[in-house]
């Protein structure tokens, strides 16, 4: 549906095809700006995590196979601040610990992730260069390459899957890890259990004019974002979208528009991109969810955002996307206070 753009103006032409008519901005296909952890590049090689032999070979080719290590969701990256790559051991230099497949690239290079069994070591194995540490998505994920955003947000995904869900949910017995990580069986009952995945909506409301901004009751003064919140049993995507705007801030939307999704592995959501139109304005906020809520024009966002009286989520999340799209281009400032995510 087409928006009113700011000022009369020309919002900046974008990757999303902005179209600009008389003072109209309708945004024709997909978000402004990457998607940043939904850029995986290998094959995800199904069919090989059904071969425990095979997979037993692979790990023995310390020519030809590469490992991330992952613990409580960070992994060793080299990271300069203009760039980063995650660091990758050869299978010889891995400590212990539960390994999970990740994938082949088009070279044949087969990819793992390793929870070290004993924790996070105190040195980062292999030699590497100084300048690595143990990072998170949050942080560095904006400045890898397709190929290792894509490795990381999968082991880190596993990793909190295995971490959290180690006995059957039937019987309690606990459960043994298969199938290259993928998957968990009860020795007890034979059931078997997959990583589970749990969709959430993310929308952001609009009036036409101005955009719906909210922050959480725990966030610190200034930090601002658009609504989300997780699909219940028995919900359709549409109907999530409308019963969270209702439910935090009182408003009525209409026809939620999907924009496109991506992983959010802390620990385990899908997130999946709306805009929403809003039928009414008046705001009732749900004080357990929301302690402040705005709506902003594109000028007043643009201005709140220049003044750092509000600061955007970093631009690793579909919620800087959503809000971006919307406005038509880049706006500076994030929650961490930088220009650049660090
Ligand atoms: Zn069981």
């Amino acid at each position: 549906m087409p928006v009113r753009g700011a000022r009369g103006g020309t919002p900046r032409e974008t990757a999303s095809r902005t179209v600009v008519e008389d003072g109209l901005v309708e945004v024709t296909e997909g978000l402004v700006g990457p998607l940043l952890l939904a850029r995986g590049t290998i094959d995800r090689s199904a069919a090989l995590r059904q071969h425990p032999e095979r997979l037993e070979k692979v790990w023995a080719d310390d020519e030809r196979t590469r490992v991330v290590l992952v613990a409580d969701g960070r992994a060793p990256i080299g990271n300069d601040g203009e760039s980063a790559e995650l660091v990758l051991l050869r299978p010889s230099q891995a400590p212990a610990g539960d390994r999970y497949l990740l994938g082949v690239d088009e070279q044949g290079v087969t990819y793992f992730a390793v929870r070290p069994a004993d924790g996070v070591p105190g040195e980062i194995p292999g030699g590497v260069p100084d300048r690595a540490r143990w990072e998170g998505l949050r942080r560095a994920g904006s400045l890898l390459g397709d190929r290792d955003a894509g490795l990381l947000v999968n082991a880190v995904a596993l990793e909190a899957w295995h971490s959290t869900h180690q006995h059957c949910p039937r019987c309690g017995a606990r459960t043994e890890m298969t199938a290259g990580g993928h998957m968990r069986v009860c020795p007890q009952d034979g059931s078997q259990h997959f990583p589970r995945v749990d969709p959430a909506v993310i929308m952001l409301v609009h009036d036409g004019d101005r955009c719906l901004l909210a922050r959480g009751p725990q966030w610190p003064q200034g930090r601002f974002s658009v609504l989300a919140g997780f699909v219940e049993p028995g919900e359709s995507l549409e109907q999530a979208v409308i019963r969270e705007v209702a439910e935090e801030v009182g408003v009525s939307v209409t026809a939620p528009r999907y924009l496109g999704s991506q992983p959010w592995p802390f620990p385990r959501s899908l997130m999946l991109g709306f805009f929403a139109r809003a039928t009414s304005t008046e705001l009732r906020l749900d004080p357990a969810e929301i302690a402040e809520a705005r709506w902003l024009s594109r000028a007043e966002l643009r201005e709140a955002v220049e003044g750092e009286e509000l600061m955007l989520p970093g631009q690793v999340s579909i919620a800087r996307r959503l809000i971006e799209t919307w406005y038509g281009g880049p706006l500076p400032g994030d929650w961490f206070g930088t220009t650049r995510p660090e």
